[in-house]
């Protein structure tokens, strides 16, 4: 097996996958001043960073552990920094706003459900404290004068916004880059030996080492991780998304299944199914949401679609992130979250640095894979 020609020294930390979380650590980790090489895959792989619905997203999460609705929470909060600092290191603005969220329910059951959904979330001990509305049609009808008549009411937070997807993906590569991170695009990993230095990095194109490693490469985690001491049985899950032609500008606040891009164009979605590694594009799962979207509001019936698409999500068993460091192999550490885009700021600006410093910070410690690791009862 060649050694991978190189003109670089050896890196600090090896990254294994170029997403939106490969991207984060490697940015993170050399704004902090790794020596950083990162092996991409690239397009050909399954990547959910190229296909994602953009939000900054907080209300809602973390039933069953507040700790990330802390942890959204803290990246949301994150999120003016990290956009100021793309915008200073590459001049890339990446559209960040975070005007607030609705969510916007079609029945007063609908409504209800929700309200219940965000009691028990809030009544959870430990729960991060931030402000909430329930609205009436008529309230949310003053906020969001284009609803229809449908819409029985909304919560609204003011917590939650969203950004420019794409141009989140290539501030982050190009904000490496910058930095002076090697990316390497065409270097699938195959396998990963720990050795009494590092970690030795195999593919087809060769093989390097590193004395630390992050497992950032979304689905393949699953089967990189054991190759160093860890677990991340994550999974896909589908998402479909419509994306309409561009319109004046009539929706200034995202909600979780609609929103209206800087660019004008409004995405409507996402769907959630599990069915493996199946991307195809299903038209009863898109009629409907079109339907949910036109009746939430009815000016979209008027536009034309220009594209659909599904992508998966990058999903553990429970729906929280994975962060762990090998205690088997210390030095190799695994990152993985269905939520990349909320969780950039975090990435960048907490994670990476901790990586490098050694240690995981205590924000993290309840995402560990060892939550998985339930004794059978006899
Ligand atoms: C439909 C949909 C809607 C979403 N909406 C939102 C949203 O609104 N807000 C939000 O925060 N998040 C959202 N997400 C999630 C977000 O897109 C993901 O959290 C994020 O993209 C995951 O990034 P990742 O880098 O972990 O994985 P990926 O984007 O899948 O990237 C993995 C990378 O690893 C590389 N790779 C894989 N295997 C190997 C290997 N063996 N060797 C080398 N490289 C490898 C691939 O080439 C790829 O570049 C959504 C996702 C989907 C699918």
């Amino acid at each position: 097996m060649s050694q991978e020609s190189t003109s670089t020294p050896e890196p600090d930390v090896v990254v294994v996958g170029g997403g939106l979380v490969g991207g984060a650590m490697a940015f993170g980790l050399a704004r902090a001043g790794a020596r950083v090489c990162v092996l991409d895959e690239g397009d050909v792989a399954f990547r959910a960073s190229r296909s994602n619905f953009a939000l900054v997203w907080v209300q809602s999460k973390g039933m069953g552990m507040p700790e990330y609705a802390a942890w959204s929470k803290r990246s949301a909060d994150g999120w003016r920094d990290l956009a100021r600092i793309l915008q200073e290191e590459t001049g890339v603005d990446v559209a960040h706003s975070q005007p607030g969220g609705f969510t916007l329910c079609l029945s007063e059951a609908e409504l209800q459900q929700r309200v219940d959904g965000m009691t028990r979330l809030h009544n959870q001990i430990n729960m991060v404290e931030y402000g909430y509305e329930v609205l009436d049609h008529a309230e949310t009808k003053r906020r969001l004068p284009d609803i229809g008549k449908d819409v029985a009411g909304s919560i609204f937070s003011p917590v939650d916004g969203h950004v420019n997807s794409l141009r989140l993906f290539r501030a982050l590569h190009e904000a490496m880059q910058r930095r002076g991170v090697d990316y390497r695009p065409g270097r699938p990993v195959d396998r990963i030996t720990p050795e009494a230095s590092g970690f030795r990095v195999f593919g087809p194109w060769g093989e390097i080492q590193a004395p630390r490693i992050v497992l950032a490469a979304g689905l393949d985690n699953a089967r990189l991780a054991p190759m160093v001491g860890l677990h991340a049985p994550v999974k896909p899950s589908k998402g479909q998304v419509i994306v309409t032609e561009k319109t004046a500008p009539f929706l200034h606040h995202p909600m979780v299944t609609v929103r209206q891009t800087d660019e004008g164009g409004v995405m409507i979605g996402d769907s959630q199914e599990d069915l493996g590694f199946d991307t195809v594009v299903t038209q009863p799962i898109v009629s409907l949401m079109a339907e949910r979207a036109v009746r939430m509001f009815p000016r979209l019936a008027g536009l034309n679609v220009v594209r659909t698409w599904s992508a998966l999500r990058v999903m553990s068993p429970d729906g929280f992130p994975i962060y762990e460091q090998s205690t088997a192999h210390p030095g190799a550490f695994v990152t993985t979250c269905h939520s990349g885009v909320t969780l950039a700021a975090n990435h960048v600006l907490t994670l990476a640095p901790a990586i490098l410093a050694g240690a995981l910070p205590e924000a993290v410690s309840p995402f560990t894979a060892r939550r998985f690791h339930v004794p059978a009862h006899a």
